[in-house]
């Protein structure tokens, strides 16, 4: 299959290595506007559960991760002057940037055309040449707004009573 891929964040790097890893013969190009190094830089946290599912799709990406972890179990609640320590939560983190490295990496390594520092065509040029085109490219995705008519995205915000 021939997959565009808009935006290189987590989503579609990782997505971009699960599908190469499915099947090598796919050949998938990533568009990423910013440079491979340009990023913000918080943490991101993942549950043991995540960890888990990460784990079955693509081991080598689980293992790059564990190499970059901070863990604990342990969380405290602080309420009034009072400290309860709650056990028995399994949390990892590492930094955003990390994280983005070691998926540039795996899609490298795998094969995967990225493309930093350049725009997407417009989904309407890539959808005549590919099979698949994946929007990744965020939570104000402009293809996602584009296309709402389609992906008729349903959000109830609600005030509190
Ligand atoms: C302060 C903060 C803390 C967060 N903490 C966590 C956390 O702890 N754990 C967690 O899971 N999530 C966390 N998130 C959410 C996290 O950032 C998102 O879940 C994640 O980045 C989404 O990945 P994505 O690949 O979908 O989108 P993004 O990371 O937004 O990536 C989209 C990419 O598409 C690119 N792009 C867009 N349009 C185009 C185009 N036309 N051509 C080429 N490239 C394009 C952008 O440059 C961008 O790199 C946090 C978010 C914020 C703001």
């Amino acid at each position: 299959m021939k997959i565009a891929i808009v935006g290189g964040g987590p989503g579609g790097l990782y997505f971009a290595a699960l599908m190469k890893q499915l099947d090598p013969s796919h050949r998938i190009t990533l568009w990423e506007r910013n440079a491979a190094s340009d990023t913000y830089g918080f943490g991101v946290v993942f549950s043991d559960e995540t960890l888990g599912g990460i784990g079955n799709a693509d081991p080598v990406v689980a293992d790059y991760m564990s190499r970059h972890f901070a863990r604990w179990s342990d969380i405290d609640i602080h309420f009034r002057n009072q400290v309860r320590t709650i056990g028995g939560q399994g949390f990892a983190a590492m930094s955003r940037r990390e994280l983005l490295e070691l998926l540039q990496r795996r899609t490298l390594e795998l094969g995967v055309d990225v493309r930093f520092s350049t725009m997407a065509p417009p989904v309407e040029e890539l959808q005549t040449s590919h099979d698949l085109v994946l929007a990744a490219d965020g939570v104000n995705s402009q293809i996602r707004t584009k296309y709402a008519d389609s992906f008729k995205p349903s959000l109830d915000v609600r005030g509190n009573k």
